[in-house]
């Protein structure tokens, strides 16, 4: 190779490298974005998918305060815009055009169709309606089913920007197609268009007219390679990259221009002066990666403490850091007095079934974490200032080269006790608190399943209230739910374990018993007298008829409540307060 194809190789090379570090620092930052929100967003979009109109108001509403602070703290810098949409890919919300929703995304940003097909994360450089950016589109599943996706673009401009910053060369975005507010100009017989409005604040307009009136790039563009041309500026002697740009869906979009000052001027040919550059060289690379580190741990701490979440840092044993959320919960003001009482955070777990302790199966909580990547791991904490234990579920990354764990602590107290509200709501009967017939019909099943596969016996018994209506009539519906109240409870005072008990409706109810028809029969008998026997507030007097049959290999789960309801209905007619079985 010669001194100046070295040269060369060396300065594309670097002009590669800068563009790659830049997204490398700015996929960091994403990487972080989506670790400590994608739980959220992804609960978020799960419920939009489907939603009405009042209720995707209210989920854009809650997207909307989650994320405010994170793209308020970013946008001033670098974000340029951030897209949620739900699985068909409506808009649900941008947060950087909070207006405009409900569109169809897909329509004019064709990757969003792909990513609904294929869910594979895609980044890379895509134009918009405005704006030339780099955009990283994740797809976004809850319990394992895909809801929607969210990108998050950084505008082209900006990363030239930073690119000058690394390294002061000259720098411009040349796209095969205009947008609103883009200039044109004839570049090798081809047109290209650039961001009138930015272009000019990473190249040098002079330079760039130059460039274009001696048609220095003529012969350049139609290879689908990285090019270099010298060329001499008013005394200085410069080196032109020219790098061929493809977008998201992998499609020629135009050509990045990376103006290079050859320092010390036009001297590459000697001895001397390639070993200066190559010093420059990898110098500036050392630069780079120092400075990608250092504008990512700043970037990572602004990010950390915009986070109302809790957000640790820890060795495994020892934390190391922790941002403003997690000292102000445990009421420290910063880490020096947080470790001056505790090494670890584990100190305050209240451990149980579902929570961690601080050793779990003999493993520290962090060794058990990581070596249970898939499971889904939550630790509970005494919240001091409300006196309320709290639920966190922990989300976690390592970094590779310290070997230091990420981990957030995301509040899911509220989300538990609607699933809780949810589950009872399902399964219960919401006068009575006992179960309700859905329920019933469920264990119903299960014991006729086994009855069948085990040769086990069991009975049923429905008892219903004896002239119910009239108590309504007569004395109110408040007192009637009252009632209704005090027999679920004195009943279930009554029965044994493996028993079920259960609202049928109104005022019927159900048991399932393992006994005999004999035994079943005794039982209800005891319990009508029971009931006969207790005295309820507001009423004079309850009764109840019963009906009660034994399971029959010939039977359904129809044709035994059939059955039953029959023994009951005979049991009324015989005068009620009595107990008829079969
Ligand atoms: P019978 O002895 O034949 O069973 O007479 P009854 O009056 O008990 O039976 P009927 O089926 O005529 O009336 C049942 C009443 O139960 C009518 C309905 O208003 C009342 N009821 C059903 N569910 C509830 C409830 O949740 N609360 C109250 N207060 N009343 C209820
Ligand atoms: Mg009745
Ligand atoms: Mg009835």
């Amino acid at each position: 190779m010669t001194r100046l194809e070295t040269y060369h190789t060396n300065t594309i090379a670097l002009a590669k490298k800068t563009f790659h570090s830049t997204i490398n620092s700015f996929e960091l930052s994403h990487d972080s974005f989506h670790a400590i929100y994608a739980d959220s967003l992804s609960y978020i979009l799960a419920q939009s998918n489907g939603a009405s109109k009042q209720k995707r108001e209210l989920l854009r509403e809650k997207l909307n305060t989650l994320l405010i602070d994170f793209y308020n703290a970013t946008s001033l810098n670098s974000l340029a815009g951030l897209i949620f949409v739900d699985r068909e890919n409506n808009v649900l919300l941008r947060m950087h055009k909070q207006q405009q929703y409900d569109d169809k995304i897909d329509e004019i940003r064709p990757s969003f169709k792909t990513l609904s097909e294929d869910f594979l994360y895609k980044k890379g450089l895509a134009l918009g309606k405005y704006l030339d950016a780099y955009r990283y589109q994740y797809p976004l599943f809850y319990d394992g089913v895909y809801v929607g996706a969210y990108e998050y673009s950084v505008s082209f401009e900006y990363i030239l920007r930073e690119m000058k910053k690394i390294y002061a060369n000259q720098y411009m975005l040349l796209l095969r197609e205009g947008m609103q507010g883009y200039e044109n100009v004839t570049l090798d017989a081809q047109v290209f268009y650039y961001n009138k409005r930015s272009s000019f604040d990473s190249f040098d307009k002079k330079r760039f007219e130059y460039i274009v009136e001696e048609k220095l790039l003529d012969g350049l563009l139609r290879k689908d390679d990285v090019m270099i041309i010298d060329y001499r500026f008013k005394d200085e002697c410069y080196s032109l990259v020219v790098c061929p740009q493809k977008d998201i869906n992998s499609k020629d979009i135009g050509i990045m221009l990376v103006d290079i000052l050859q320092s010390p001027r036009d001297q590459y040919r000697k001895d001397f002066i390639i070993e200066v550059l190559l010093a420059i060289f990898l110098g500036l690379l050392v630069f780079i990666f120092a400075y990608k580190e250092k504008q990512h741990n700043q970037y990572v701490r602004e990010l950390l403490n915009v986070q109302n979440q809790m957000l640790i840092v820890t060795n495994g044993t020892q934390l190391i850091d922790a941002n403003d959320t997690f000292f102000k919960f445990f009421e420290y003001k910063n880490l020096k007095e947080f470790i001056s009482e505790h090494d670890c955070v584990c100190d305050f777990f209240i451990e149980d079934n579902e929570c961690l302790g601080k050793f779990v199966d003999g493993l520290l909580w962090t060794e058990y974490i990581q070596k249970h990547p898939d499971k889904k791991h939550c630790v509970k904490i005494l919240d001091k200032s409300l006196d309320r234990k709290k639920v966190f579920e922990l989300e976690w990354v390592l970094f590779e080269k310290t070997f230091n764990l990420f981990i957030s602590f995301r509040d899911i107290t509220e989300e538990l006790y609607e699933k809780q509200e949810l589950e009872n709501r399902a399964n219960y009967d919401s006068l009575t608190g006992i179960y309700n017939r859905e329920r019933f019909n469920h264990f119903l099943s299960k014991h006729i399943d086994q009855a069948m596969q085990e040769s086990t016996h069991f009975s049923l018994i429905m008892f219903d209230i004896d002239h119910f209506k009239k108590i309504n009539d007569t004395l109110g519906h408040d007192v009637g739910d009252s009632v209704l109240k005090e027999l679920a409870s004195l009943i279930s005072s009554q029965i044994r374990e493996g028993d079920i008990f259960a609202r049928w409706g109104g005022e019927e109810f159900m048991i399932i018993a393992p006994l005999a028809l004999s035994h079943a029969h005794s039982f209800a008998e005891k319990l009508r007298r029971v009931i006969e026997e207790h005295r309820f507030r507001g009423v004079k007097e309850l009764r109840c008829s019963f009906g009660v049959v034994s399971f029959r290999k010939t039977d359904t789960q129809q044709t035994l409540t059939k059955r039953v309801d029959e023994m009951l209905y005979k049991a009324k007619h015989q005068g009620r307060n009595c107990v008829i079985s079969a």
